[in-house]
């Protein structure tokens, strides 16, 4: 399976969430079918990280965005593991600062993207900036409907200078939600994840998916795709998550840099100190 093809909002389109199953596996039947393709893909991700670095001229930039309990820390965890930190980052990005407020919206964002060489995870982004600041009437509509053009001309700036975008909305649905926040309450350890917010925020599901909807449908672009990735089992999303970023880093075409020495000279000069001892 094609995942890139399989999940990817075609640009121009017009999304519907409820058409999307959140419980999709793809075809899998389990997790255990799955294994074997999940544990490639890391390795896979190893090596493509790898040359990404080292060559240092291009940059990877993942946007994770989700209705709260999505799975954004998981998917980090598990996209994160099999790569050097050396070359990757994660940003998170939480109500906005007195300082970030007396910018434009952009002005964080831009500060936190990927250099050459960089893998970075953007936990929530500036899309939230026409998802609850639309939702809860943050700024005004006539500001936040003109978002959207300033997101993709941003988007299309980062990517004319090398950096590929990939953006996943974790898709669950509000049952699923509803369980999870259950699970936190039942474990001790999870705890802090609570918000006093988890339960009333709720009641703007609708609105929510109306909003994020919209971003996807105007914001998936060529060279920044949007993909709505079946969230409620966490291994199919780790797969599919997984699957994407290898088929895209593989579209990068990394390379390993040549040698910035004569490493047959080099040779040589080790050679003549090993006969020596
Ligand atoms: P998360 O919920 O992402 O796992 P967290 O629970 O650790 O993170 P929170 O304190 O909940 O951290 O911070 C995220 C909150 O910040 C979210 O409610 C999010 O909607 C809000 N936020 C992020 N960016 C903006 C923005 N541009 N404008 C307003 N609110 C924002
Ligand atoms: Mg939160």
């Amino acid at each position: 399976m094609n995942f890139r093809k399989a999940y990817q909002v075609e640009p121009g389109t017009q999304v519907r969430l409820d058409k999307i199953d959140p419980a999709d596996t793809g075809g899998f039947e389990s997790k255990k079918a799955a294994l074997k393709k999940l544990e490639q893909a890391k390795r896979k991700l190893t090596e493509l990280q790898y040359q990404l670095y080292s060559e240092n001229k291009q940059s990877l930039l993942i946007v994770l965005q989700a209705m709260d309990a999505g799975g954004k820390d998981g998917t980090i965890n598990h996209v994160m593991a099999p790569m050097n930190p050396q070359g990757c980052r994660v940003q998170s990005f939480k109500v906005p600062s007195s300082e970030e407020r007396a910018h434009d919206f952009l002005w964080r964002i831009h500060k936190a993207a990927p250099k050459n060489g960089e893998v970075v995870i953007f936990n929530r982004s500036h899309y939230e900036d026409v998802l609850i600041a639309r939702v809860h009437d943050l700024v005004p509509k006539q500001i936040w409907s003109k978002r959207y053009e300033y997101i993709n001309d941003f988007e299309k700036l980062l990517a004319t200078n090398n950096t590929r975008i990939v953006k996943f909305f974790l898709h669950i649905s509000k049952d699923e939600q509803f369980a999870r926040f259950g699970d936190r309450l039942a474990e001790p350890e999870k705890h802090w994840k609570i918000s006093d917010s988890d339960y009333s925020e709720r009641q703007h599901w609708d609105d929510y998916q109306k909003a994020f909807e919209d971003a996807l449908s105007k914001c998936s672009t060529k060279q920044a795709p949007w993909y709505v990735i079946p969230a409620n089992h966490k291994w199919f999303r780790n797969l599919a998550i997984s699957q994407i970023l290898v088929e895209t880093m593989k579209s990068m075409n990394p390379k390993i840099p040549e040698p910035t020495v004569d490493i047959e000279e080099i040779r040589k000069l080790a050679l003549a100190e090993k006969q020596q001892k």
